[in-house]
């Protein structure tokens, strides 16, 4: 295991809440109990059990917003989960949440967000960097972030980066409202937009001006894409031409084909996956075959806490399925090149071409990379 944390890893798919501590989680849930708020038995079962279907995850996800759906709370879990992927070796951080509004306690899309960057400053275990860069300088635009301390030594650092997530039962004012709050916010570190939330609810025609829009004024876009079977989608998906997708589990050869022409990265959520039964198991996933077919994939984490997984975790789990010489795949052995330590490595490094923020972050992790691939030689 230590060797798998020791790497650096680039983290793209992280949903905020789905991130939060089991702990956390349980404590908080607890305290609503005692106010009377939830009943806690109910929800103690429903957050330690451990394999649910995809639809089960969504009941799951409404139950960990009422908990967590306040703004100390947010500002909490932010940094928890910041501090959590760094204590692994994860260099860099795409986080994606859904900014909520709720009346009655006075958060609006806006406050929402502010809670999270409060806790994206308030990470005491290493230091972030969540500004982009001056373009013509190079230098962080609004930054208060300090590589090296006066003695000299440098303290760890993790590159952090918010994509706001577009929830498919949202409307297309609601979406548009996201995207504009997104702009507002791109010298916090705001890279782009996000469309998740339960694959069965909502229609892509109603994202669409929103997601258009935020690519127009210059935001990465990246699409929960073939969760559940619907060709019509995926291929209205696939011809947006978004700078990723996640996911990608009821491809047909059609979208296949797609896919790869455009070279669209795919972010690969393999714990996530087979929990939910989206894929059947870890021998047959597709990351397999696109592996092989060199197209650019990224291991991802989803949400770690509901899943109980880690990047690191991620990493030993493809490594170990598919490290042997022959997998299962469409009907036929395949032979693989085998995912062995040096593979997952430049696995790791190559994510760092698919990441949202600007051409100096990516410089800045090449050099990280290069300076952590030495040290293991
Ligand atoms: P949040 O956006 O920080 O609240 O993170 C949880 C939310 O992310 C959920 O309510 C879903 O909308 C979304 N989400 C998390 N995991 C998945 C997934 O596997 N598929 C689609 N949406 C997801």
């Amino acid at each position: 295991m230590d060797w798998w944390v020791s790497i650096p890893k680039v983290e793209l798919h992280a949903h905020l809440n789905g991130s939060i501590r089991g702990s956390t989680l349980l404590e908080l849930a607890r305290g609503l109990g005692e106010k009377g708020t939830i009943v806690f038995s109910d929800v103690e079962h429903a957050i330690l059990k451990d394999d649910r279907s995809l639809q089960e995850v969504f009941k799951l996800f409404d139950l960990i917003h009422i908990v967590t759906t306040d703004h100390k709370i947010l500002t909490r879990i932010t940094q928890e989960v910041v501090e959590d992927f760094a204590a692994e070796n994860v260099v860099y951080l795409e986080l994606r949440t859904t900014p909520k509004r709720n009346d009655l306690i006075g958060m609006s899309k806006r406050s929402y967000m502010e809670a999270v960057v409060k806790g994206l400053r308030a990470v005491a275990t290493v230091e972030v960097d969540l500004a982009p860069r001056d373009l013509g300088t190079g230098n962080p635009v609004n930054s208060c972030a300090i590589t090296d301390l006066c003695d000299g030594t440098a303290r760890k650092k993790i590159y952090v980066r918010l994509l706001l997530s577009i929830d498919r039962r949202e409307t297309t004012a609601s979406a548009m409202e996201t995207v504009e709050l997104a702009l507002e916010m791109r010298d916090l570190g705001v890279a782009g937009i996000d469309l998740s939330g339960n694959p069965i609810v909502g229609e892509w025609a109603t994202f669409l001006p929103a997601l258009k829009f935020a690519r127009e004024q210059g935001l990465s876009i990246t699409l929960h894409c073939g969760e559940v079977p619907n060709p019509v989608e995926i291929n209205a998906m696939l011809d947006f031409l978004p700078g990723r997708i996640g996911h990608a589990c009821f491809f047909g050869e059609e979208e296949w084909r797609k896919l790869k022409s455009c070279k669209i990265p795919v972010e690969i959520c393999l714990t996530s996956n087979i929990r939910t039964e989206t894929i059947s198991s870890v021998d047959v996933h597709h990351f397999v075959d696109l592996y092989n077919a060199e197209h650019p994939t990224v291991l991802c984490t989803d949400d770690s806490g509901v899943f109980s997984t880690s990047l690191s975790g991620e990493y030993i789990l493809a490594s170990s399925a598919f490290g042997r010489s022959y997998a299962f795949y469409e009907y036929e052995y395949r032979l693989l090149n085998g995912l062995g330590r040096s593979e997952m490595f430049r696995l790791a490094r190559k994510a760092i071409e698919f990441i949202f923020a600007d051409d100096a972050v990516k410089r800045e992790l090449g050099e990280i990379f290069e300076s952590a691939a030495r040290k293991l030689d």
